[in-house]
């Protein structure tokens, strides 16, 4: 114990949302947060200020550009930006990449992923997602459960072209085949969704959460919130919306309209689906139109939506950890941490500029 490196982190150490989970410091020794004072300890390296755990972005794709997969640098230099803007968990929403080897590198983020999106056929971007038909949902569902972490990710709506707007691309009872598998494989299932109907079927269905969820209405948060599944609304995504329609005005005016309708309404949706007790989590969407590294936007966004800071802070560290399974500044967990200079839950702009990232115990920057 005498010669091994000790991390020295002082000042408030954010352990969870309440003034009695505030610490005045803790350890890091062996890559591990202790609470107890190391005995004899050799080289010590001190950082303080205000302590949170490693803050999570819950949909974030890496090893995905705006074109589809993306070379092994490109991946990495993602997986840095997130990093170093202190998002050290990712919950990989859908990537064509395999990623796997990230998670050798104790330098790079921790990923939670979702395998390859599964979309209905010319119904999502292109080169993204696994494109098919609902007679083989449930085989897609299998593989892609036993190539994730524990996720599994399905496109609920786009536009359908013939239609001029978007819907719903899975009958209910391939959505229910393919959830009862996913879960008896011990994933959850998640579905992007922008729209309203598409949203009864997949939580009838047993879904566990939905991306975006702009077009969750009055009379479908109550069934939310009493199944508790979660939404991750990716707010700095929502935002470019008005930009969508407008590209798509001429060909589709029905779908731009509505895009619009969902933009306008977007912070009423989400503050209304958190006081109804809906679990909200913060997700960027990085990766595929937007850039990596946005965390603290997103913070700021549920913020601007009426959510109370301290729970946009819980969103993104204590909560979003616990619901993805993580620890946060417990004893015994991996010190994964980010030091800021000032109290984040005066102000969550605080998020983004981290005094210092500690990722695995080591000061990475
Ligand atoms: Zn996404």
């Amino acid at each position: 114990m005498s010669d091994q490196a000790v991390l020295h982190v002082k000042g408030r150490v954010l352990a969870g949302p309440r003034d009695d989970q505030v610490h005045d410091e803790l350890w890091v020794v062996g890559g591990r947060i202790t609470y107890d004072r190391p005995a004899g300890a050799g080289d010590v390296t001190t950082v303080e200020g205000w302590v949170l755990p490693g803050l999570v972005d819950a949909h974030c794709h890496v090893g995905l550009d705006a074109h589809g997969a993306v070379p092994d640098d490109v991946s990495e230099k993602q997986a840095l930006t997130d990093r170093d803007a202190g998002a050290l968990l990712l919950r990989d929403a859908g990537s064509p990449s395999d990623t796997r080897w990230i998670d050798d590198r104790d330098d790079l983020p921790k990923i939670i992923r979702a395998g390859r999106h599964i979309a209905r056929t010319r119904r999502y971007i292109r080169n993204y997602a696994h494109e098919i038909e609902p007679e083989d949902l449930v085989a897609h569902v299998t593989r892609e459960a036993r190539r994730g972490d524990g996720w599994v990710k399905l496109v609920g709506d786009w536009i359908d072209r013939g239609l001029g707007d978007l819907a719903p691309c899975w009958p209910r009872e391939a959505a229910e085949a393919a959830i009862a598998e996913a879960h008896r494989l011990g994933a959850r299932v998640t579905a992007h969704c922008f729209a309203e109907d598409s949203l009864r079927d997949l939580v009838e269905a047993g879904i566990d959460c939905i991306e975006h969820a702009t077009g969750l209405t009055e009379d479908l948060i109550p069934l939310f919130a009493e199944r508790g599944v979660a939404i991750v609304p990716t707010l700095i995504n929502i935002a470019t919306f008005p930009g969508l329609a407008a590209g798509g005005e001429e060909k589709y005016p029905r779908w731009s309209a509505h895009m619009r309708r969902l933009y306008e309404r977007r912070y009423d949706t989400v503050r209304a689906a958190h006081d109804a007790g809906v679990p909200v989590y913060v997700g960027t969407d990085a990766g595929g139109g937007l850039a990596h590294g946005l965390v603290a936007a997103e913070v700021a966004e549920l913020v601007t939506a009426g959510i109370p800071p301290v729970e946009a802070l819980a969103a993104t560290a204590w909560a979003a950890r616990s619901w993805l399974g993580r620890p946060g500044l417990e004893e015994g967990a991996p010190a994964d941490l980010v030091v800021y200079e000032a109290d984040p839950r005066a102000d969550v702009r605080v998020l983004a500029a981290p005094h210092r990232v500690v990722l695995n115990g080591r000061v990475v920057s």
